[in-house]
C-alpha cells in the first residue's frame, strides 16, 4: 500500500527520535512491500521561531490530509515563560482538536527485561497488558471557568454522545484483545461519572454483548493498577482521570522511554507520539530512547493503516532488542548503553 504520513519532529529530543525512527518504516516498507512518503512540518516551539504560531496552517493541512501523523514532542525551557502568549503545547492541544481526536491510546506492557526500571514489584508485572484509553476532549479541563477573590470552579460536562464514541473505541479494542474492559469513574459522587456509567452499561449491552463490562471507582482503581495490574485488559475512562490514571499506569513499564500513545477520533487519521516530552536536560547528545517513539510508529501502522502484521513485526523486533539488552542510558543508567541510532538500528536488525 501507499501511506502519505505527516513527520512533526517538534522539540529537544523530539528530531532525533523521530529521525531514528523514519528508517524504522522504511525497513517495514521495503519487507512488506509497501512505499510510505514522509513530509516534514514544524509544530510547537520551532514553529513558534520560525512561523509565530505552534501550529501553522500548512501542518494542520498536512496532517488534514495525510493518513497518518507521526509526532516527536514539543516544549522547552526556550518557550516556557509562563507571560508568553503562545506556548508549544498550545500546538498539540490545537492539532487534537482540530482532528477531532476524542481517544487516546496507552499501551502498557512492562517488558521482561526492563522490569528492573519499574519501582514495582517484578512478580506483580510479569504478564501485564493494559491499554488505558483516555477521553481527551471533553470533561472539567474543557469546562467553563470561573475565579474570584475568594473562589474558583471548574465545570465538568460530558454528553452522551462523547462518552457513546469513546466507549465504543475502547470496545472494539478490547473486542480484537482479551475481550475485557474496565470503565473508571466516580458515580458514587458526581453526576457526569452517573451519565458515563450509565451510557457504558447501554453501549456495551446493545453493541458489545460479547465484551464482559466491569465499572470500577477511580479511587479503587488507582490501588488496584499497582497491586493486581494483571487483572485489566483495556481501561476506559474520562479525561481527568484517565490522565492521572496513565501516568500512574506508566510507571508499571519503568522507563518513560518505552510508551507509546496514539490519539485517535472517526476517521482514520491519528496522531502517533511518545508518551514523554521533549527532555531538553539530554537533547542533542544523541543519548534519547527511540523506543517510544518506535512502538509509537506500530500504533500508526496498526491503527491509521491497519497494517497489522507489519505492527506486530515492529513491537517483536523492539522485544527482541530489549532482550539483547540493547538499552539507551535511561534504561541501563549505570551498565553499558548505546545511543540512539544504535538502538534504532538494533530494531532494523530484528526486523527479520
Ligand atoms: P520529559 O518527559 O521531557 O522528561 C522527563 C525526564 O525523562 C527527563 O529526565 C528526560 O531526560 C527523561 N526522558 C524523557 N524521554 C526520554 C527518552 N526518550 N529517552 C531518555 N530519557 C528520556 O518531561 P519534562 O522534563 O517534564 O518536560 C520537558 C519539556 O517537554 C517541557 O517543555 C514539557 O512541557 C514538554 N512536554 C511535552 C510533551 C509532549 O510533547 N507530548 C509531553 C510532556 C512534556
Amino acid at each position: 500500500m501507499h501511506a502519505d504520513i505527516v513527520v512533526l519532529p517538534g522539540d529537544g529530543i523530539g528530531p532525533e527520535i523521530v529521525a531514528a525512527t523514519l528508517p524504522v518504516l522504511e525497513a517495514v516498507a521495503s519487507r512488506f512491500g509497501h512505499a510510505f512518503s514522509f513530509a516534514e512540518h514544524d509544530i510547537g516551539g520551532i514553529a513558534i521561531d520560525r512561523h509565530g504560531v505552534p501550529l501553522p496552517d500548512a501542518t494542520l493541512e498536512a496532517a488534514r490530509a495525510a493518513d497518518a501523523v507521526l509526532l516527536g514532542a514539543v516544549g522547552g525551557p526556550k518557550w516556557s515563560d509562563p507571560k508568553a502568549k503562545v506556548r508549544p503545547e498550545q500546538g498539540l492541544l490545537a492539532i487534537r482538536k482540530a482532528l477531532g481526536l476524542f481517544a487516546n491510546l496507552r499501551p502498557v506492557r512492562p517488558h521482561a527485561a526492563a522490569l528492573d526500571a519499574s519501582p514495582i514489584k517484578a512478580e506483580l508485572l510479569a504478564g501485564v497488558d493494559i491499554v488505558v484509553v483516555r477521553e481527551l476532549t471533553g470533561g472539567i479541563y474543557f469546562g467553563d471557568k470561573t475565579r474570584s477573590d475568594t473562589d474558583a470552579t471548574d465545570l465538568c460536562r460530558y454528553s452522551v454522545a462523547e462518552v457513546e464514541r469513546v466507549v465504543r473505541r475502547a470496545a472494539a479494542l478490547a473486542r480484537q484483545r482479551r475481550g475485557h474492559l474496565t470503565s473508571v469513574d466516580k458515580a458514587n459522587v458526581l453526576e457526569t461519572s452517573r451519565l458515563w456509567r450509565d451510557v457504558a452499561t447501554r453501549v456495551m449491552r446493545e453493541e458489545f454483548p460479547d465484551v464482559t463490562l466491569e465499572h470500577q471507582l477511580v479511587d479503587s482503581m488507582a490501588m488496584h493498577l499497582l497491586s493486581k495490574p494483571r487483572a485489566y485488559d483495556v481501561i476506559v475512562t474520562e479525561n481527568m482521570f484517565g490522565d492521572i490514571l496513565t501516568d500512574e499506569a506508566s510507571m508499571l513499564a519503568g522507563s518513560l522511554g518505552l510508551l507509546a500513545s496514539a490519539s485517535l477520533g472517526d476517521g482514520k487519521v491519528g496522531i502517533y507520539e511518545p508518551i514523554h516530552g521533549s527532555a531538553p536536560d539530554i537533547a542533542g547528545k544523541g543519548i534519547a530512547n527511540p523506543y517510544a517513539t518506535i512502538l509509537s510508529a506500530a500504533m500508526l501502522l496498526r491503527h491509521s493503516l491497519g497494517l497489522e502484521a507489519e505492527a506486530a513485526a515492529i513491537e517483536a523486533a523492539v522485544s527482541a532488542a530489549l532482550d539483547a539488552r540493547v538499552f539507551t542510558a535511561d534504561l541501563a543508567p549505570s551498565g553499558q548503553s548505546v545511543g540512539t541510532t544504535q538502538a534504532a538500528q538494533a530494531v532494523i536488525d530484528r526486523l527479520g
